[in-house]
């Protein structure tokens, strides 16, 4: 029976005009996302405010639904693509091994980088921007030298984990927007496997790794982020490490109890107990990020976009938390497998490649 939540693309999904249409959407979100980096710099508040509390919260829901989307306009993707569009890049392809490591340094980086938002990030813009600065010149480096999303969307970006865990079982799959022809850059691809989800790679001892921290650790790791508040450590460099404490131990504690469910699953059913820490992970972030955007957050000056406070009662946005919190858990455990890809893959570059 077919989903009748699955927008499939009809017709030549890789023809002129859908392809013209993506390059123009890619130039919008790349012009939107230079003028947050921008402001970041010049007017730091409203940099901060576009980026921390408008484009960031908005992510998580995205890579539940349609990540193919971000995938193809993500700013950053497009720089860090334009080497191999303009033909300047040496093309290399990764072993499966160095993606591995990529994969597990990727995971590694994102729970580094997400504690030091209380920090520093959520309150200096300089910082943020120099932040995205950095990973774009890390980005835009890998891919000088390999092939497609290889070594960065698919490797070493630290949203790339999030992408994976959240968009198993995808609403929409659009035409790929980067790769003209497929290379077979990344197996899998994350693009143009269906129904991908962290562990469904297991060829190395770094995949195993990197999917087994993010698919058991990242739903305690934002529960406990949640419960540290911005600029409560910045005293001094010592004080630097007590941003990691609560999301670690939360990590710690999740990360057991999926230890626990992967020996008591029967095999094959890897992606329905991935699928239920992603629904916990998202419907967390939610829970606490939905109330704080609307001036009701632990911490009232924390994550604060506009104050409703006054006029909207608290039980309303707890209970839209609730019912998003059903929708994620049916949405990524309750519903069977759609076979969708975030994206449909190219025709191969040559059939040896396949
Ligand atoms: S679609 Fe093909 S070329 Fe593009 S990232 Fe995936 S494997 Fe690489």
């Amino acid at each position: 029976m077919s989903d009748p939540f699955v927008t499939i693309p009809k017709g030549n999904p890789f023809s002129a005009r859908t392809i013209f249409y993506w390059r123009l959407a890619q130039t919008l979100v790349w012009l939107v996302g230079a003028g947050i980096l921008l402001s970041l710099f010049l007017l730091p508040k409203m940099g901060l405010l576009l980026f921390w509390n408008i484009l960031i919260p908005v992510a998580p829901a995205l890579f539940v639904f349609a990540p193919g989307v971000w995938r193809n306009v993500c700013p950053l993707a497009t720089t860090n693509l334009l080497p191999r569009h303009w033909g300047l890049s040496q093309r290399k392809k990764l072993t499966a091994t160095q993606l591995g490591k990529l994969n597990l340094l990727s995971v590694l980086l994102l729970y580094a980088i997400v504690p030091l938002r209380h920090a520093v990030f959520n309150t200096d813009g300089i910082a943020t921007g120099l932040l995205i600065v950095i990973l774009t010149t890390v980005g835009i480096t890998l891919g000088f030298f390999y092939e497609w999303k290889s070594a960065w969307c698919s490797g070493l970006c630290p949203v790339h984990p999030v992408e994976k865990l959240y968009g198993s079982n995808v609403a929409f799959t659009v035409p790929n927007a980067h790769c003209h022809k497929c290379m077979n850059c990344v197996v899998p691809c994350p693009d143009s496997t269906p129904n991908i989800h962290p562990s469904a790679s297991v060829k190395t001892i770094y995949h195993k790794l990197s999917g087994w921290l993010i698919v058991g650790g990242l739903p305690g790791f934002i529960w406990g982020w949640f419960h540290v508040p911005d600029h409560a450590y910045v005293a001094g460099i010592n004080a630097f490490p007590g941003v990691y404490q609560m999301p670690l131990m939360g990590m710690l504690l999740t990360l057991s109890i999926y230890a626990i469910f992967a020996e008591l699953v029967v095999p094959g059913s890897e992606k329905k107990l991935s699928g239920l820490f992603a629904a916990a992970g998202v419907s967390c972030y939610y829970w606490y990020r939905l109330p704080a955007l609307f001036g009701m957050g632990d911490f009232k000056e924390d994550g604060f976009l506009v104050d409703l406070s006054s006029y909207v009662p608290f039980w309303v946005i707890r209970t839209f938390t609730i019912v998003l919190a059903l929708l994620f858990f049916y949405w990524l455990v309750i519903r069977s497998s759609n076979k969708q890809s975030w994206a449909v893959r190219p025709p191969y570059a040559n059939k040896f490649l396949k």
